[in-house]
């Protein structure tokens, strides 16, 4: 198994479109179906929150609406919906405050939020974890599936990308239920491999166009870490290779991000780099100009995991911590805790509940405020 993956330089905002254009051009022989005969294609970018650097840019979104027109498809048949990170928001509060309704406004695309209709429940075979799941209806009526994730850090995945951007396809707060399937950073790696797996059987035709333009790093990823500026864009149809390469630019083993981990194990695409061949900005250059990708670790707690047979893994396990300088208490986290572990009343702080806490970082990943930090839980982790 091989594939194809582009890498376009991109050195001003302005300038993402025309990349956007390059980029999928260069991959365009091997992209096996045919967007004009398509009824139903549908554009899924990261509407995680109303943060504009948490979410696609408006750029990428603009690229591929003018690459299709460019190309004949009715933009009658084009669709753009997500689903964001806050239960009590839809995908087109998110795309109204930052910008993208008023594209697909302009252009004729439809916007569709994944909570308005009835999710589909559907069955995943050979799953390790999420056995079953409920995909939002627009996700299992596409026909052709756009792909636009932004690299960001991930407290609890370590990198969200190509792969970790189909979690939106489930709707609303069933997302924040499933992370009780992966109560650990490997475990819920499994989880995200194994909804990856639903979208490798059941959506074959897919593109990716990947916003490196300017990515999220640090600590607080992937609501409200660090920008910083890549300036690239990668295109490709296989979601795995794209997250290796883009890992390989920034210099992060993809051995130590669980869910890529986990998808190379399962031949979920091309995990390799000698299988896939780059077309454009070479592997190497585009190393040479990018520092760094800095991520939250997650190495050394995984390996005190395996050692210790989980017993080392309690003390240094993350928990949330509120920096109540930053809180404006609106009690978005609580509404948002799979596990229950918040406990908020109106005009209070919120309070983290440790015993009840399964670490998966949905409250600080939701915090428009940037007001919840990871630390270890210590020594008292012992009697959690
Ligand atoms: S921690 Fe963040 S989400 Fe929670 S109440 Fe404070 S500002 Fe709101
Ligand atoms: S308190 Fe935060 S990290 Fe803990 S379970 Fe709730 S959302 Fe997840």
């Amino acid at each position: 198994m091989s594939t194809k993956i582009s890498i376009i330089n991109v050195n001003d905002f302005d300038g993402i479109p025309d990349a956007v254009i390059g980029a999928i051009k260069l991959i365009e022989k091997d992209i096996h179906f045919d967007f004009t005969k398509s009824k139903n294609i549908l554009l899924k970018p990261n509407l995680l929150t109303t943060k504009k650097d948490a979410c696609t840019q408006l750029g990428f979104v603009e690229g591929v609406i003018s690459y299709l027109k460019a190309i004949g498809v009715s933009m009658g048949n084009v669709y753009l919906g997500d689903s964001p990170g806050q239960s009590q928001k839809l995908g087109s509060d998110v795309a109204k405050e930052i910008g993208i309704y008023e594209i697909c406004e302009t252009h004729g695309v439809n916007f569709v939020d994944f909570e308005s209709d009835i999710p589909i429940n559907e069955k995943i075979e050979g799953a390790l974890r999420l056995k079953e799941i409920h995909v939002a209806k627009a996700v299992k009526d596409c026909d052709i599936l756009i792909n636009l994730p932004r690299l960001k850090s991930h407290l609890e995945a370590t990198m969200t990308g190509a792969i970790k951007n189909y979690w939106g396809i489930i709707p609303g707060g069933l997302k924040a239920h499933y992370h009780l399937f992966g109560k650990t950073a490997e475990q819920f790696g499994e989880v995200l491999a194994d909804n990856f797996s639903w979208i490798v059987k059941n959506k074959p035709n897919r593109l990716t166009v990947y916003d490196l333009q300017e990515i999220m790093e640090g600590r607080m990823g992937p609501g409200g870490g660090k920008m910083k500026k890549w300036d690239l864009v990668l295109a490709g149809t296989d979601e795995l290779a794209l997250d290796i390469v883009a890992l390989e630019i920034g210099k992060i083993k993809s051995k130590n991000v669980p869910h890529i981990k986990n998808g190379i194990e399962r031949n979920l695409g091309v995990g390799n780099l000698e299988n896939i061949e780059i077309l454009g900005l070479s592997l190497e250059e585009a190393k040479k100009q990018t520092p760094k990708f800095k991520v939250p670790g997650n190495t050394f707690t995984s390996f005190i995991a395996y050692m210790s047979g989980h017993i080392g893994y309690k003390i240094i396990k993350k928990i949330p911590e509120l920096i109540k300088s930053k809180c404006i208490q609106c009690g978005e986290c609580a509404q948002n805790c799979p596990a229950e572990a918040i406990e908020f009343e109106t005009n209070n702080f919120p309070i983290f509940l440790r015993k009840k806490c399964i670490s998966c970082f949905c409250c600080a990943e939701l915090c428009s405020e940037s007001a919840i930090k990871a630390r270890s839980r210590g020594l008292a982790g012992f009697f959690d």
